[in-house]
């Protein structure tokens, strides 16, 4: 098929694109060694060009819900692209997506489609500044948002794996409008309200933390967040661009919402990544009179060239159809077996470790943790060397984890026993070669 190699696609990159990597969480900087190069991928297998195939537990970093390739969506994608590739005009499967979405999510009554969802959290920001007329954003730290200039400062993802404290070329003025505060930390969220309160436009939150690591809200948490909001006028943005459609059907917040108080529900909501299933598509959502302000009804601007486009639009719609009850109760069955065996191999090497879970999400951290990890200072404390010697053991043995300590274990509804039973076989090697870090 191809001639080529990691190793030289590795040199050519880094000759072309800076640090050889189109977005720094493939990069592997913190671990070592040289990246793959896939060239395909079926159901839970990736397969890279040097003919080698893997167990996949990256998910293409959340989109690959139910596996790769799977036959339904690239069909009906094969069909999408033979109609043509965009039309820069409106178009019915963006209608059909918007419709299955509000179907689906509670508390949804408009959503406007975007490219990714660095640009769903932007506007999202954008709207409830609009709404309220307020500068300040408060955001958690070790939550991921994207990568737009308000919400650098202390995230998650590929700036916890490079231990960024936040962004270069973000201006001062900019990062002052965003109030960082620890997770899980009520007393902090007050301490903000009643200080900055009448300033404050919205809290975003990852509806579950999950580019940290897996950091689950404490119970109780969503519910005192969304009522010191309120209660202050700002708006709650609930970030599911990783957890939607994956932690559980409707995101994180369906697991959640029967224990808040019916009063309090999130005002705007984010997804990506599984909703554009595998193609560019993200979306930002929520109650019909705050999605009005979004132009051309509205004063609040947003727009994009490729935004709601049809191909894009039929791979999430595909997705999303496949993504049935049945896939839901193999993609849990699948994570709690892989977090089962995972934490059985560690423990029996005597390496210490906790699994962190939310809904079908699960991590593990290596370290001493004798509590559960409320936010971002505890779960720094983790042991990234152990890691380091653990994932490539993995990769030896054929199954490819995330490039970092700081990352979910992205399993598929695809994660058979076949493919579950080839990590079942790498664990014993890999929970030894970290215990000996
Ligand atoms: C991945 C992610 C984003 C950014 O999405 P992109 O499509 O990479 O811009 C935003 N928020 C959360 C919670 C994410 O996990």
């Amino acid at each position: 098929m191809t001639h080529l190699t990691n190793a030289e696609l590795e040199t050519r990159a880094g000759r072309v694109i800076p640090g050889g990597v189109n977005s720094p969480v493939r990069a592997f900087a913190s671990v070592g060694g040289t990246p793959r190069y896939f060239a395909s991928g079926r159901g839970p297998y990736v397969t890279d060009v040097e003919g080698r195939e893997y167990v996949d537990l990256v998910g293409a970093w959340g989109p690959a819900l139910l596996g790769h390739a799977l036959p339904e969506v690239v069909s009906a994608v094969q069909e999408a692209v033979g109609r043509g590739l965009g039309f820069g005009a409106s178009a019915p499967a963006e209608v059909e997506l918007a419709e299955l979405l509000v179907a689906k999510l509670p508390d949804v009554d408009k959503v406007r489609l975007v490219s990714t969802g660095t640009e769903a959290t932007m506007t999202a920001i954008r709207i409830a500044r609009g709404a309220t007329d307020r500068p300040l954003i408060i955001k958690f730290a070790g939550h991921y948002h994207g990568h737009s200039d308000g919400l650098l400062a202390a995230a998650g993802s590929g700036l916890a794996t490079l231990a960024l404290p936040g962004s270069a070329g973000v201006t001062a003025e900019t990062a002052a409008q965003t109030i960082v505060l620890p997770y899980n930390d009520v007393l902090a969220l007050e301490q903000a309200f009643a200080e900055h309160g009448s300033q404050i436009a919205a809290v975003i939150t990852e509806a579950a933390a999950a580019n940290m690591g897996v950091v689950a809200p404490l119970p109780g948490f969503t519910a005192s967040m969304l009522e010191i909001a309120h209660r202050h006028g700002a708006l709650v943005i609930t970030d599911e661009v990783l957890t939607g459609f994956r932690a559980g059907p409707t995101g994180y917040w369906g697991l959640e919402r029967d224990q808040v108080p019916a009063e309090q529900r999130p005002d705007l909501f984010t997804f990506g990544k599984v909703v554009g299933g595998g193609l560019p598509l993200a979306a930002v959502a929520g109650r019909a009179e705050l999605m009005d302000l979004l132009a051309p009804t509205g004063p609040v601007y947003q727009g994009g060239t490729l935004s709601g486009n049809p191909v894009a639009a039929t791979a999430g719609l595909a997705t999303l159809r496949a993504a049935d009850d049945a896939a839901y109760s193999r993609l849990g069955a699948a994570s709690d077996a892989l977090a089962a065996e995972v934490s059985a191999a560690l423990s029996a090497v005597g390496v210490a470790h906790r699994v962190q879970r939310a809904g079908t999400l699960f991590s593990v951290l290596f370290g001493d943790f004798p509590e559960a990890p409320r936010g971002y200072v505890e779960v720094q404390r983790q042991n990234t060397a152990q890691y380091g010697a653990f994932f490539h053991a993995m990769l030896d043995a054929g199954v490819s984890l995330p490039p970092s300590a700081y990352e979910t274990w992205f399993v598929s509804a695809a994660h058979d026993a076949a493919a579950l039973d080839r990590v079942v076989q790498a664990l014993p090697e890999a929970a030894r070669r970290a215990a000996t870090v």
